[in-house]
């Protein structure tokens, strides 16, 4: 079969490689047929990381724990990449109840068994079931477990019923192509907030997390927070938060920026969110909330050394929230606010292509990349967007 292969920066091919097949009664086969371009993949996509994190990791400059999360070689190319994808299921073991062939689900990134200590308590991306990795993911070669790509012909799902989440028929699948993913990534970083502190004011710090920091915005919109302020550098993510229906503020790239521009004591905002995936943006982030409030940052931070405002950060009371999203315990959530219609996530899609022209597409700098195979094509695709990899 045929899958999506990261090679190197900016280097994303197909290759060929043997079909998963059932292994197990809980087991499921499913065949990806519309997939996403995850924010972190931007990082070996766009960058050289292997050697430059292992330098950083015997230099004590990056966090031992990033050998545990990513490999004594981070981003070791190569390996299948991609894990936001919409699967028809193709075949089940004996055991699978909850899905059926022929239906279409949401393939969450992480494994997840759904019953032990942590899958309960919605830790699901830390089953303690999933494998010998501290992650066991789809879409991140041995460092997360062999579990192949999204962007691919066929899929094993270790426990097909408490993984796969059916897509409602009410709902245009497309809508839902980052719902493994980024999308619940961005709902936990303002929903939970917003059900403590009910209309108040947003702050998302925008930028690596290019897709988050947007479907957060809209996402905080559609909740009823009472303003949802989206600051970031880059035009394009800003005019999207707008029709969003957040306030766009434009800031400058670079840390220097948010040091400056930061409040000294304390912010407005009771719920903010970072997803510059920086430091930077996350001390920005604290100081812009008001007593009590709750920061969500949803980036990587490799550094050793972040620099956090410990002591304002006790005299606000304010909570931080920091780490992997569990995006399994949160998908139904996301369905729900995506069928009550309050917000698209179409509107963050910037790049929609064909099937076919995933190595493309996955290696086009935009804010966030869906493709999908041909018989998915006519379904609703923005006019103006429909092929946009080609151009840009
Ligand atoms: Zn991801
Ligand atoms: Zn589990």
């Amino acid at each position: 079969m045929r899958e999506l292969a990261y090679l190197g920066p900016r280097r994303v091919a197909w290759r060929q490689v043997p079909e998963p097949t059932l292994s197990g009664a809980l087991e499921a086969l499913v065949r990806p047929v519309i997939a996403a371009r995850c924010d972190g993949d931007n990082l070996p996509i766009f960058n050289r990381v292997t050697t430059a994190m292992r330098a950083g990791v015997a230099l004590h400059y990056l966090d031992p724990v990033t050998t545990d999360l990513l490999g004594a070689y981070p981003y070791r190319a190569p390996f299948a990449i991609g894990h936001e994808c919409i699967a028809q299921v193709v075949d089940c073991g004996d055991e699978v109840r909850a899905v059926k062939p022929g239906q279409l689900v949401i393939v969450p990134w992480a494994i997840s068994c759904g019953g032990c200590r942590n899958c309960s308590d919605g830790l699901t991306s830390r089953c303690t079931r999933a494998g010998a990795t501290l992650l066991n993911a789809y879409g991140f070669g041995k460092s997360m477990g062999a579990w192949g790509g999204a962007v691919s012909d066929l899929l094993r799902v270790p426990y097909a019923d408490a993984m796969l989440v059916p897509v409602p028929a009410t709902i245009d699948p497309m809508q839902l192509a980052s719902a493994s993913d980024n999308m619940p990534d961005a709902w936990r970083a303002v929903a939970p907030a917003l059900a403590r502190y009910p209309e108040s004011a947003v702050l998302i710090v925008g930028g690596a997390a290019r897709s988050i920091g947007l479907y957060a915005a809209g996402m905080a919109v559609a909740l009823g927070a009472l303003r949802v302020d989206y600051l970031d550098h880059h035009p394009e993510r800003l005019a999207i938060a707008e029709r969003l229906g957040a306030r766009p503020i434009q800031s400058q790239p670079g840390a220097r920026w948010l040091q400056r521009h930061a409040p000294r004591t304390h912010g407005d905002y009771r719920v903010c969110v970072d997803a510059s995936s920086s430091a930077a943006g996350v001390r920005y982030a604290l100081r812009s909330l008001d007593a009590g409030g709750v920061c969500t940052a949803v980036g990587f931070y490799f550094a050793n050394r972040t620099g956090l405002p410990l002591m304002q950060m006790y005299a606000n009371s304010s909570t931080l929230q920091v780490g992997v999203s569990h995006a399994r315990a949160a998908i139904p959530q996301v369905i729900e606010l995506v069928a009550a219609g309050a917000f698209d996530p179409l509107a963050v899609a910037t790049v929609i292509a064909d099937w076919d022209d995933a190595p493309q597409a996955f290696t086009t700098p935009a804010t966030k990349v869906i493709v999908r195979r041909s018989e998915f094509g006519a379904m609703r695709v923005p006019e103006t967007r429909a092929g946009a990899a080609h151009s840009r």
